[in-house]
């Protein structure tokens, strides 16, 4: 199989990341078919399409015509089964192996020997999880950043028992969607969050140690080394829970103390101050302040 052969591709789960895969495909001239457990999470995944392309529109990047052949790309179901003869399909469901392996259960049920599966997961291992599928060749790892339309990278994992093939088709899809690929051996965190993970858990234990302030260790790290943002506003956008969580699991594969989880961290999330979304995090963004 090759890229141009590629018509179609699955995506099962519509989430954060699933629409934002959908998107990129429907851009890039792919039909879309989308799976998830309910029409609300389609409904949502819809509207976050529909309003990144209109920003798109107004920003002059793609035309009206191209929003509306994008769109027209897109379709959805709840039942693994429409994804029957569809050659690619990413999976992009909860982060727990649990509902994974239920998901790959019933994709072996109706996919073809050649259907290549690529899994989103943060922090699963690659091997394991092909492990549990039918074909553990055709099986790689394709990390994916949020926001998808707006993070140029994709990390591709080949699995131990994955084909070079099915490597090599996955850094051209990478491509295709308008991304740079990377290729990474299969390792807790891959390239990205084995770097990023510990610098954030170290900003924690520069906080604790009273080192300074969470503001003042915000504005080093983006004055003083490039930074975007800061390691306290990155987290509290992200969900300060993930960092804490995505930590846990790698300290668990590598028990490597620099992946531990500081204790401030873990009162944080037992507080529920989990960032933005809760109104608390390292920062106060109740309507007061
Ligand atoms: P999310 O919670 O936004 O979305 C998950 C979606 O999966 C939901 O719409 C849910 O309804 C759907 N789902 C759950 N069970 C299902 C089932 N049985 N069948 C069909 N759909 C089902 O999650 P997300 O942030 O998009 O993360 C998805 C995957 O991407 C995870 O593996 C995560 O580790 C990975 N990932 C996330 C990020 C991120 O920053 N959010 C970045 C890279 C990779």
């Amino acid at each position: 199989m090759n890229i141009g052969n590629i018509g179609t591709v699955g995506i099962v789960g519509a989430g954060s990341m699933g629409a934002g895969i959908a998107q990129a495909a429907a851009q890039a001239g792919l039909k879309v078919k989308v799976v998830d457990v309910g029409d609300a999470a389609w409904a949502r995944a819809r509207k976050t399409i529909a309003k990144s392309l209109e920003r798109m529109v107004a920003k002059e990047k793609i035309t009206g015509e191209q929003m509306k052949e994008a769109l027209e790309l897109l379709s959805f179901s709840t039942d693994v089964g429409t994804l029957a003869g569809v050659p690619f399909v990413f999976e992009a469901v909860f982060e727990d192996i649990g509902v994974k392996k239920e998901i790959f259960g019933k994709l072996d049920a109706v996919c073809g020997d050649d259907t290549v599966y690529a899994t989103n997961t943060s922090s699963i291992a690659i091997t394991e999880m092909a492990s549990l599928v039918k074909r553990p060749a055709r099986f790689v790892g394709m990390h994916f950043f949020n926001p998808v339309p707006m993070m140029r990278l994709v990390e591709v994992i080949p699995a131990m028992q994955t084909e070079k093939a099915v490597t090599d088709l996955a850094l051209a899809m990478a491509v295709k969607l308008g991304k740079t690929p990377i290729t990474c051996k299969d390792t807790p965190g891959f390239v990205v969050n084995r770097l990023l993970i510990p610098y954030i858990l170290d900003a924690v234990r520069l906080l604790e140690a009273g080192v300074a302030s969470a503001e003042d260790i915000d504005t080093a790290m983006k004055l003083g080394a490039g930074m975007p943002m800061g390691p306290f506003e990155l987290m509290d956008f992200t969900g300060v829970e993930i960092s804490h969580l995505v930590g846990e699991i790698f300290y668990g594969y590598t028990k490597e103390a620099r992946f531990a989880s500081p204790g401030l961290l873990r009162n944080m999330v037992s507080a529920g101050y989990l960032g933005r979304k809760t109104g608390r995090g390292f920062y106060d963004y109740s309507e007061k302040k």
